[in-house]
């Protein structure tokens, strides 16, 4: 029989942060993407899933390194060894001349945790610089500083995914997971379909809301107020669950003499939601039995992002909705690897294992596992808008290596980036095509992607995952860990790297051990035999942790913490200048900044471009028709968008999607940043909106 044998790989998907088990099958020609039951996804995928095989024969894929031989000179290709040789010879000179921080890394949530946590060693002891984040910084930034202050420990969902089906009340802020993590619907589904109630706050009737028994269509910007009218409704119509707050709680009194000034009717006006709605929400989760809150973009990405998500939480926490079977807190992650991206060392202030780079005990563990001396750790860096700030300015960072980020795309104020990134002396980017920022860059290292190396991700649940290659890159093509390794040699430091992932595995479960996100029981073959591990896994015989917090919280005292909010304005409120809101935000189609979906012709064609949606009353006030052409101006740039008119948005708001490169609405948004999570308000912005 000459008919070739098909080859069936079991992997996940390239993409969001469900990371769907999926099949890759080669039929002896070309790889096709089949259903694979896996405990999460069980069989279903999305679009952008269906159609991840494309990505294997994307026509303009990188591969061979590319280099200018001076500034606005051409990209021309070169050899790995030429592109290396040159690009240690610079960050030699750069750190010689203007020390180690002058060198800037960003790394990204969709790297595997052997790469993320190689990339944040390879700063510290590979160049010595304080100056690594990474694009986290712009997705989960706020979840996870609201989590570690409420509950001591960030794990964006604290337990399986599956439990969304068993809880009784769903009150969602800001996220709309029917585009943005399309397979999860199955379980808001089945809590339906048994009786439960979701409750979807949003300025725009999105997908998610269309499905909601209750949407609250806040004004951006107000989600505290909200917060703490829901909190208010809960305490005077008794709906609070004293003996919890008593027992597992720290810090009502304050919360609660902050929510007494937040009385339905002055909540209305502030937000745009009618009171009697503020008072059916509350009702709603205080009498369900269990009930959990979903965040996600939404009141995340602003200047009080990390306090919009204590309020809320407050709000589940007098409830007594935490710390029980099927309630609690959950933030919807949205890169693939969101989750571990953020725990093993790529953020500015964190080494591996969720420890802090300021506590020397921490300091002193990490520096033990990888044999160097804590006194040679450099401190905390820049977070990720800080270093952006710092590209080319005197004193500030001179030469940046991004690894698996689009910052050109995905950074907020995009126009004074652009500018700032030419200011650099050396711009390094790896990637597997010529995105937006490789196209800017003065090297471009051409890496494999996902599904060509090993490798783990931790889902959104805090489920440690498996990657399976179904093939080795191309010729000319290198792993991101070979590409570390390959500087690492030419630096001198090579002893301390290796580019298995095998053994960056292994060592990363050393140097978590102890850690809050502690890997050090979990292994290859485990992630294998048991569809994946949850963390905390300290040890081998650890069965691994799917629901965190039931028995006590992780605060030293092992009760979660009450913060009192205020409502405070954001950084930019519409005035005659500026009369309406921007927000920005996802569709179903595509994945981030686009770098890799915008090359799937079928997903291409959905959506090909960007456009502005606008309420139909509000367009017909301007005379804006349905498909015309609108500028959008901003404090910092115009960009001109197609027109979409719908009813389901607020009149006051405009709403863009970010995934294109050309006209990216972040040359629109503001870069000011919260002070705690340093996320940077996307969401909300004042804008002018012309007809041209
Ligand atoms: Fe991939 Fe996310 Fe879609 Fe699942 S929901 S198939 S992980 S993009």
């Amino acid at each position: 029989d000459a008919t070739p044998k098909a080859t069936t790989v079991l992997t996940h998907c390239p993409y969001c942060a469900m990371q769907c088990g999926m099949a890759l099958v080669n039929d002896g020609e070309r790889w096709s993407v089949a259903s694979r039951d896996f405990p999460t996804n069980r069989g279903g995928l999305c679009r952008k899933g269906w159609t991840a095989a494309a990505l294997l024969d994307a026509p303009d894929r990188l591969r061979t390194p590319l280099m200018r031989d001076h500034k606005g000179g051409k990209l021309r290709p070169a050899s790995w060894d030429e592109a290396l040789d040159h690009v240690v010879t610079r960050l030699e000179e750069i750190s010689e001349r203007s020390g180690p921080d002058a060198i800037g890394i960003f790394g990204g949530g969709g790297l595997t945790n052997e790469k993320a946590y190689m990339l944040g060693k390879f700063a510290r002891i590979g160049l010595g610089t304080a100056n690594i984040d990474y694009n986290g910084r712009f997705c989960m930034a706020s979840a996870a500083a609201a989590g570690v202050k409420a509950f001591g420990l960030d794990r964006g969902m604290p337990f399986p995914m599956e439990d969304i089906s068993r809880t009784q009340a769903i009150l969602t802020i800001g996220g709309n997971p029917a585009e943005t993590l399309p397979v999860m619907m199955q379980y808001f589904d089945a809590q339906r379909e048994a009786g439960g109630t979701l409750i979807v706050v949003d300025p725009r009737r999105s997908e998610t809301a269309k499905r909601a028994s209750l949407h609250l269509q806040l004004t951006p910007g107000t989600d505290a107020a909200l917060a703490n009218g829901l909190l208010h409704v809960a305490i005077q119509h008794g709906l609070i669950d004293r003996d919890f707050i008593e027992t597992r709680t720290s810090g009502f009194e304050a919360a609660r003499r902050t929510a007494s000034r937040y009385w339905p009717d002055r909540v209305e006006r502030i937000t745009g939601v009618p009171a009697r709605q503020i008072e059916q929400a509350a009702h709603m989760i205080g009498e369900a039995e269990t009930a959990m809150l979903l965040t996600g973009r939404g009141p995340e990405q602003q200047s009080q992002g990390v306090n919009n998500v204590l309020s809320f939480v407050n709000f589940m926490l007098a409830l007594g909705k935490a710390g029980k079977p099927h309630c609690g807190y959950a933030a919807l992650t949205g890169q693939g690897n969101g989750q571990g991206g953020r725990e093993h060392g790529q953020k500015a202030d964190q080494l591996p294992g969720y420890r802090r780079i300021d506590n020397p005990q921490h300091r002193d563990e990490v520096a033990a596992v990888w044999g160097v001396d804590p006194a040679d750790l450099p401190k905390a860096g820049l977070s990720a808008v800080e270093l952006l700030n710092a590209l080319g300015q005197p004193g500030g960072v001179e030469a940046l290596l991004v690894m698996g980020s689009n910052i050109v795309v995905a950074a907020p104020d995009s126009s004074r980036l652009l500018d700032r990134l030419g200011k650099l002396d050396l711009l390094v980017v790896a990637d597997m095509f010529l995105s937006e920022t490789a196209a800017l860059a003065d090297v471009v290292l051409p890496v494999a992607q996902w599904a060509e190396e090993e490798g783990t991700m931790t889902n959104l649940e805090g489920r440690i995952l498996l990657r399976r290659p179904v093939r080795p890159p191309p010729d000319g093509v290198r792993t991101d860990n070979e590409v570390l390794k390959g500087l690492a040699d030419r630096l001198g430091k090579g002893r301390y790297f290796t580019s298995d992932a095998r053994e960056t595995f292994e060592e990363l479960g050393r140097a978590s051990s102890g850690g809050g996100a502690d890997y050090a029981g979990v292994t290859y073959e485990r992630i294998d035999a048991e569809d994946g591990v949850f963390w905390p896994c300290p040890s081998p015989g650890h069965p691994g942790t799917p629901r965190l917090f039931l028995d006590r919280f992780a605060t030293e005292d092992g009760k979660a913490r009450f913060h009192a909010v205020e409502h405070r304005l954001s950084a930019e409120s519409p005035d005659a200048g500026f009369p309406y809101l921007l927000t920005t935000g996802r569709v179903l189609q595509h994945y981030n900044s686009g770098a890799q979906t915008r090359r799937v012709d079928e997903l291409r064609a959905a959506s090909p471009e960007p456009f502005v949606e606008i309420h139909s009353e509000t367009a017909r006030t301007l005379g804006v028709g349905d498909g015309d052409l609108v500028a959008l101006t901003t404090r910092r740039g115009r960009i001109v968008f197609k027109a979409r008119l719908t009813p389901d948005i607020r009149f006051d708001t405009l709403f863009v999607p970010f995934h294109w490169g050309a006209g990216s609405v972040n040359a629109l948004t503001n870069a000011v940043f919260d002070p705690v999570s340093k996320i940077p308000e996307f969401k909300i912005c004042a804008v002018r909106i012309e007809k041209v």
